[in-house]
């Protein structure tokens, strides 16, 4: 019997293909095994940044040094993106873009019996459907993540995620509403809907988000269902409408910003303005006050100057947002704003960044002090940790009752 080891980078999606992979694996009878002398190495890259790029190469190095005679294959968005700089490391034997993914097994058993080729890569654009989701849940302890959509039609000037995941394809409605209803019936509280782009959810099939999300609440079991991040200009009027009258749907919603400036955000291709996004900010508050709000944002774009970054600044320290994911720009080959001039210096993104991520703790400070005393909706986790509804993780001792729902006070 052989041995395999998965390394995942990057995002759910990622995490959700690994667990695909490895379901495989196990279905044929190999042994999934930590990272120590594995037959054969599994490294499901991520491309997001050049830092991800750097991390992906060094678990391919990793992955070698332990084991210097197992195969070591590239997977993930690096290897969709850029199959030939990958080609040329020696620690690489085989490359499978997220095109074959889903034939990653039949293409490492004909590699080991001297077949086939060293590069698995298509057209990503080609694909138009997600059929290669046999199974569509990913499990964290009791939560699951149901992923229902793949790809995204935006290209935002900054992002290689469209090419190295292809348009907006979404899983079956019906599907998505089996496997919920699923879940349900076994016990699962909570669910969390995920996606490249969950806003896109059903442009390909004639239907939208928030038509899967009223038959979703309709299951009796089920007494949550979190988003996992949602596109501001996508939300529809019927969608926010829900979004805050449903007790069924997290107050907790990730809604990236990316940028305060709207010089910037022309830039990015992002087709809301700062205005746009206070409003939707605001509208929230107002109708559901509990709501746990985070966001996205990018510092150093190509010609952000310090006046654009101190509206992006004073923006967020005025908005009520509960957190922030700071992530300096990266030159990513394909892209519109690769070609960009006016970079911004590592430097001045480094203290940018730093300047967002301490704002980012008294956010974070300030969302838990405004939260001292109410009486919240919370998931226990396992014995000593509890997820509310409008996500704060809570850690204390002695809980029993693992996956169900308690009302506890902050
Ligand atoms: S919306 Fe923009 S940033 Fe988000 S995945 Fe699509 S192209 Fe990338």
């Amino acid at each position: 019997m052989k041995n395999v080891a998965f390394f995942t980078l990057g995002c759910r999606s990622n995490e959700f293909d690994t667990h695909l992979m490895m379901h495989q694996f196990i279905q044929k009878g190999y042994r999934v095994i930590d990272f120590e002398k594995a037959d054969i190495y599994i490294i499901n890259t991520c491309s997001v940044t050049a830092g991800a790029d750097r991390s992906s190469r060094q678990a391919i190095y990793r992955a070698k040094r332990s084991n210097p005679h197992g195969l070591v294959v590239v997977t993930g968005c690096y290897a969709q993106t850029n199959p030939h700089a990958l080609s040329e490391l020696k620690e690489v034997d085989l490359i499978v873009g997220n095109t074959h993914k889903r034939d990653i097994l039949k293409i490492i058993e004909e590699y080991l019996e001297g077949r086939g080729e060293k590069i698995y890569v298509d057209n990503i654009f080609r694909q138009n459907s997600v059929e290669n989701f046999d199974i569509i849940t990913y499990f964290e302890k009791v939560r699951p993540f149901v992923k229902i959509q793949e790809g995204c039609n935006r290209f935002c000037t900054f992002c290689v995620i469209p090419f190295a995941r292809g348009k907006s394809r979404s899983v079956p409605k019906e599907k998505v509403l089996k496997e919920v209803r699923l879940l349900a019936e076994k016990g699962f509280k909570e669910v969390v809907l995920t996606g490249t782009q969950l806003t896109q959810y059903g442009w390909d099939m004639g239907t939208d988000l928030y038509e899967l999300l009223v038959d979703l609440v309709k299951i009796r079991e089920l007494e949550l269902v979190r988003l996992s991040s949602v596109y501001p200009s996508e939300i529809s009027k019927d969608l926010l409408d829900l979004l805050l009258s449903e007790e069924k749907i997290a107050p907790h919603f990730h809604i990236p910003l990316q940028s305060g400036s709207d010089r910037i955000l022309k830039l990015m291709k992002r087709d809301y303005q700062v205005k746009d996004y206070v409003k939707l900010i605001e509208e929230i508050l107002k109708k559901r006050p509990i709501s746990g709000i985070g966001t996205d944002v990018i510092v150093g774009f190509p010609s952000e100057n310090d006046e654009d970054f101190t509206k992006t600044y004073n923006l967020l320290y005025e908005l009520p947002i509960y957190y922030l994911h700071v992530f300096p720009y990266s030159d990513r080959k394909g892209t519109k704003a690769y070609a960009m001039s006016h970079k911004v210096s590592k430097k001045v993104k480094r203290e940018r960044v730093e300047a967002l991520k301490s704002l980012d703790y008294e956010k974070r400070k300030i969302f838990l002090e405004k939260n001292r005393g109410m009486e919240l909706r919370a998931l226990v986790i396992d014995e000593n940790r509890l997820l509310t509804e409008n996500y704060i993780n809570l850690e204390r001792e002695g809980y029993r009752k693992i996956g169900e729902f308690l009302r506890i006070k902050i």
